[in-house]
């Protein structure tokens, strides 16, 4: 099963969340999801297509990784001239790669959200399969305006276990067909798909309930 890097997200906030979304093909939108979605449309919009003498930044880049098998675009990528950087197609010289996620807020405890870390990760896997370097990731924080970089030198085998750990998890939930049920102690304050997922029973499954030949409807 190929991965869409966004999901990894999904399946992190709540297993559950992710296969209402991917295993039920659940959707709702809410303040945060549109807060979000405003602040990439701008992003992706191509007005950050930059280039100067020392650096190439273009947004909304689409990556991948044959070997993990997941996809996806980042918001933007920075190519900085350096004599010991990789090639890269379609641009002349050698280049640093820095990977730029934005964020529309900057936790106030300082702390980088796990989540945004291993989004990033898994761009940066993609990133140097896609061109054999070594990239760097950095969070773009749009309230703070402030820019932090992301300790993948350090911890990269923590980094790697995890994200590793997550596709596994993710691959067995979708391909079980099956809705987990709320993990305990689940905040769901944030969550978008709150009223469909509350309002319905932990073994609700759409796929099932169609084999069974069940009128689904009744659970809209
Ligand atoms: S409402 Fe809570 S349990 Fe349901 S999907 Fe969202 S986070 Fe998970």
């Amino acid at each position: 099963m190929t991965i869409n890097i966004r999901d990894i997200q999904h399946y992190m906030y709540c297993p559950r969340r992710f296969a209402l979304m991917r295993v039920n093909g659940d959707w709702a939108e809410n303040a945060f999801v549109v807060m979000a979605n405003i602040m990439h449309e701008n992003v992706h919009s191509g007005r950050h297509n930059v280039k100067s003498s020392s650096k190439i930044e273009k947004s909304s880049v689409a990556l991948y990784n044959d070997e993990l098998d997941i996809y996806g675009v980042a918001d933007c990528v920075e190519f900085e001239k350096s004599a010991g950087g990789c090639a890269v197609p379609s641009l002349e010289g050698r280049y640093k790669v820095k990977l730029v996620e934005y964020k529309p807020t900057q936790p106030r405890d300082g702390e980088i959200r796990e989540t945004d870390a291993i989004q990033v990760f898994a761009q940066k896997l993609c990133a140097d399969y896609v061109w054999h370097c070594d990239s760097e990731g950095w969070l773009y924080y749009s309230d703070t305006r402030k820019r932090v970089r992301l300790p993948f030198d350090t911890d990269f085998d923590r980094y790697y276990a995890l994200l590793t750990g997550l596709l596994t998890g993710m691959r067995n939930c979708f391909e079980s067909g099956l809705i987990p049920p709320k993990p305990q102690g689940q905040q769901c304050g944030g969550c978008s798909v709150e009223n469909l997922c509350l309002s319905k029973t932990v073994k609700y499954d759409v796929k099932s309930l169609v084999i069974k030949g069940e009128d689904v409807c009744e659970s809209f």
